[in-house]
């Protein structure tokens, strides 16, 4: 085993393509010492893998991914140790995933209106859960014959600013990183190249972590986002994004942290249920 952890895996709670119990198995074949569950909006995953992991070497650590709207676009806001249970995120998270399956639904709508009809059943079959995203519209469209590849949905219909492209609102970062710290979770700024300017105000808002390590991230590029966390006191992490094959051409373990980030965001977890929030999540709310 080496001591590496892969902390940005999603599974079939979300749109990943390997439920929770077959990444474990996958972690541990190829040696991790840790990995976190990140699944888009959702900590349905981490419960299984967690049982899945039990009395195996192999940690896993629960967490979620939530995608905000900033001024400088999209950011996703990795949450790490958090306690779904008893704090209401489960229940807004929900709120949120329901956004997301309409949002589906209407680009279903459109792409029928641009001469590509796919079967909003066979979307929700091929998401076989909750959480229907653009990938699974994607995977449709490709058993159609629209499109020769993932990428071509994206690129040609579904990406943003494309035909079929549907924009959804999103919370704050600011929300989203209440919403982790009042579940106890330690709030990560997820593939942060092409956001890093945001980094001094969401440090100021509580965020603990920079996910420096990404696939595809050159050494020079890991070594500049260092040099940022190191500026904001904030914990350098990495992962792959796994999806699995069909989604992400990116394998499991692709980009990992030391297993010591995992001891330093344990070690900055809220001791208590935060009441002075500079944002309440309870705005979340109003989203449904
Ligand atoms: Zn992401
Ligand atoms: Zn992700």
């Amino acid at each position: 085993m080496n001591q590496r952890a892969d902390l940005h895996v999603h599974t079939t709670a979300s749109d990943g393509q390997c439920t929770p119990e077959e990444v474990v198995e996958m972690a541990r074949a190829l040696g991790l010492r840790a990995i976190a569950i990140t699944d888009h909006e959702t900590t349905l995953g981490n419960s299984p893998a967690r049982r899945a992991a039990r009395g195996t070497d192999l940690w896993v650590v629960p967490g979620v991914e939530i995608s905000a709207e900033s001024a400088a676009g999209e950011v996703h806001i990795l949450g790490y140790f958090v306690q779904p249970r008893g704090n209401g995120l489960e229940h807004k998270l929900r709120a949120l995933r329901q956004g997301r399956l309409a949002r589906a639904r209407k680009m279903v709508d459109r792409l029928a209106t641009l001469g590509m009809p796919v079967a909003w059943e066979r979307v929700r079959e091929i998401a076989a859960g909750e959480s229907v995203g653009r990938p699974h519209v994607a995977r449709a469209m490709l058993e159609r014959g629209y499109v020769s590849s993932i990428d071509e949905a994206f690129d040609l219909y579904i990406g943003s600013g494309g035909p079929a492209y549907v924009p959804r609102r999103r919370v704050t970062p600011a929300e989203a990183i209440a919403m982790i710290a009042e579940a106890r979770g330690v709030a990560v700024l997820a593939h942060p190249l092409r956001v890093a300017g945001i980094v001094p105000e969401l440090a100021r808002l509580g965020l603990q972590g920079l996910e420096t390590s990404y696939p595809g991230y050159s050494p020079d590029e890991v070594a500049y986002l260092g040099a940022i966390a190191r500026q904001h006191g904030l914990v350098e992490t990495g992962g792959s994004d796994f999806h699995g094959p069909e989604v992400i051409s990116v394998e499991l373990g692709a980009a990992t942290a030391p297993f010591e980030a995992v001891s330093e965001l344990l070690r900055r977890r809220p001791r208590s249920r935060l009441h002075h929030s500079p944002v309440e999540s309870s705005e979340v709310d109003r989203l449904v």
